[in-house]
């Protein structure tokens, strides 16, 4: 199926058919595949775009966070990010300002945008979770659906016609197939690869709309990007939603935050934190984003199991009906027709007593009486809504009929429908049926999110202590061998993109099993661990250290060339001689043996590189022990 998905995509590009950045966004694409590409090119080349110069600036200074100072030039920002980072910034933008528009009519290109900007921003912020470096999660986020613009730039008209249908999931993936010969997401994985993102992004892009498909193990960083992925383009297409249907996804929203480890109560900051971010980069890009006064509210309802009896009511009927009104009098008939119909009205008849009423028997709808559209009619909506149980209940004004041109002035203080006061039977009706239907709907999805709330703390807990024990080596805490092998790939395909050194070290224990021989296994388990803890703090802090089997240690050095690989080799082994081991009184030395190489041209796969790490430590072992050894033919 990917062969498949491969050839028709093959087809697509040759014709010219897909999305392609544009401008010096290519230009950079293009300087930084060429071996002699550098900095100062790199820059210049950007400078002529003073569009694109300020974006990096931009970009450089909020992935740095302020910790410290302002990054106030475009080479400064550049040398920060790196060749490989801009590249990737550089290719998003020119998408995003070469596509706002299209001829798929039925494709909402802006939308996409402003949800992908959230997607973006969102993967960068939980990349923790995904042990995935900051930067390369903005650019995989915000372009994870960028086959769905590829269908629409490809196949206008076809594909205008399938958004028309509304299909989702496996069921618009077969759609896509049969039409295009391939789905969206196999082609955003397919462009990612082809503008030289990392294989690890082309894996979770293709397969983070429907994570459960994946066939990635669990606790692996595909499978944790894929996951953080899913989650982040939840909370992208959440932030485009209309108030109602947002409300819908909200549980499983939560969901997918618990499947990466985050506990309901760190899901509304980080959300808020994400619509800033959005929104500021929303006006940069002129990307349409909305205002959320509304975000804790929608996602921060705590549970609260005294409200527990009222949900139950909620959704069975009658629905309860509050009257708002100045004069009693004037909506009696009104009131005995809701009670002919069954419905359990109660009456206010001024600013306190509704207040008072909405705040005790938190009705189901309010109907309130209004004389215009003015600013007191405004000011009194507004104060309704605010309190508790005025703020859940469906709101319909109550107006004459010469009103009805403000109407839209009470819709944005917070009516949720209106009636004209002439009303006729037939109105009502149809405005109650509405009432009653979001009413219920309400109640149901409080009541699932309230579940889905109060078990993702602890379900987000167990997670993230499952994933912690998928990774780690029980007896010496180090990362163990699945970990560290992922994240050394993932530092192979970094370093082999932007053309910069990546070293490995081999370590094992010298004469190890008679360690064990000596001094029984319990001991030698004791030393492994007392081993572990000294490799690791000789180590710098980007620096992969695992236990890669038995008396053998594994260090990927990112960014570091021979030389330095060498004298961080020559460290541990200093460090460990120098050193005594095991218990108490009967501590005794022990030594290691590394074995060093640095990524060459030659070598095609990590696989080449881990040898001749491995060939050196043969060597060091050959040649007496505890000592470093190069791999030969890279004298540093
Ligand atoms: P060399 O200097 O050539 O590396 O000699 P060595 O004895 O260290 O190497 P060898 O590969 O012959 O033996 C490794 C020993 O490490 C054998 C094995 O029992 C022991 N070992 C491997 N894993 C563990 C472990 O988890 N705990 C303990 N106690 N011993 C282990
Ligand atoms: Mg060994
Ligand atoms: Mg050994």
């Amino acid at each position: 199926m990917i062969e498949e998905a491969r050839a028709r995509f093959e087809t697509l590009k040759a014709g010219g058919m897909l999305p392609s950045p544009q401008g010096v966004a290519l230009a950079v694409l293009e300087l930084t595949q060429k071996h002699d590409a550098n900095i100062q090119t790199l820059t210049h080349l950007v400078q002529t775009d003073p569009a694109m110069s300020g974006r990096i600036l931009r970009y450089a200074n909020a992935v740095h966070g302020g910790s410290l100072r302002h990054i106030a030039s475009l080479p400064h920002a550049i040398v920060f990010l790196g060749l490989f980072r801009v590249r990737q910034i550089a290719l998003g933008f020119s998408l995003i300002d070469h596509y706002r528009s299209g001829a798929c009519t039925g494709f909402d290109y802006l939308g996409y945008w402003t949800a992908s900007l959230a997607t973006g921003i969102t993967a960068q912020l939980v990349s923790a979770q995904a042990q995935c470096p900051p930067d390369e999660s903005f650019t995989c986020g915000l372009l994870s659906g960028i086959g769905r613009l590829g269908l629409a730039t490809a196949f206008p008209n076809e594909y205008s016609g399938m958004l028309q249908e509304n299909l989702s999931g496996l069921a618009l993936r077969e759609a896509e197939i049969g039409s295009f010969g391939l789905d969206h997401a196999s082609l955003s994985a397919e462009l990612l690869l082809d503008w030289g993102l990392p294989e690890i992004f082309y894996q979770a892009v293709r397969y983070h709309e429907l994570p459960t498909e994946a066939p990635f193990a669990a606790g692996s960083r595909a499978q944790t990007l894929t996951a953080a992925l899913h989650f982040a383009a939840k909370v992208g297409s959440l932030l485009n939603l209309d108030a109602a249907q947002r409300w819908e996804r909200v549980p499983s929203l939560y969901h997918a935050a618990a499947q990466i480890g985050l506990e309901d109560h760190q899901v509304p900051p980080l959300v808020e934190s994400v619509v800033g971010q959005w929104q500021d980069w929303g006006r940069e890009l002129h990307l349409p984003t909305r205002d959320f006064s509304d975000i804790k509210l929608l996602l921060g309802m705590p549970p609260d199991p005294s409200q527990d009896e009222n949900l139950s009511v909620l959704v069975v009927l009658p629905m309860r009906v509050a009257l708002i009104t100045r004069d009693a009098a004037h909506l009696r008939a009104l009131a005995e027709t809701l009670d002919a119909m069954g419905l359990l009205v109660q009456l206010a008849s001024d600013r306190d007593s509704a207040l008072r009423l909405l705040q005790e028997s938190r009705p189901d709808v309010m109907m309130v009486e209004l004389l215009d559209s003015g600013d007191a009619a405004v000011k009194t909506l507004r104060e309704l809504r605010a309190g508790e149980g005025g703020r859940q209940s469906y709101c319909i004004a109550m107006i004459p009929p010469e009103a009805e041109v403000g109407v839209a002035r009470l819709m944005l203080a917070g009516a949720s429908d209106y009636l004209l006061l002439n009303y006729s039977e037939a109105a009502l009706l149809a405005r109650l049926n509405s009432a009653q239907r979001v009413v219920a709907l309400q109640g149901a999805v409080r009541t699932e999110r309230e579940s889905v709330i109060r078990s993702s703390g602890e379900w987000a807990r167990s997670n993230r202590r499952l994933l912690q024990e998928a990774l780690t080596d029980p007896l010496t805490k180090l990362h163990n061998r699945r970990y560290g092998l992922d994240r050394f790939a993932q530092e192979w395909s970094f370093s082999a993109h932007s053309d910069t050194p990546l070293s490995c070290l081999m370590l094992d224990i010298d004469h190890f099993k008679q360690v064990n021989d000596q001094h029984g296994h319990e001991i030698g388990d004791l030393v492994l661990s007392q081993v572990a803890r000294v490799i690791e703090r000789s180590c710098r802090k980007d620096d992969v250290v695992f236990r890669y089997g038995g008396e053998e240690f594994c260090v990927v050095g990112p960014n570091t060339a021979l030389a330095d690989a060498i004298q961080l080799g020559e460290r541990i082994v200093r460090e460990v001689r120098a050193d005594r081991f095991g218990e108490d009184e009967k501590r005794f030395p022990v030594t290691l043996s590394v074995g060093v190489a640095t990524r060459i041209e030659a070598d095609r796969e990590l696989e080449a590189l881990l040898t001749r790490a491995d060939k050196a430590l043969y060597a060091a072992k050959s040649g007496g022990r505890d000592r470093v050894v190069a791999a030969r033919g890279e004298a540093g």
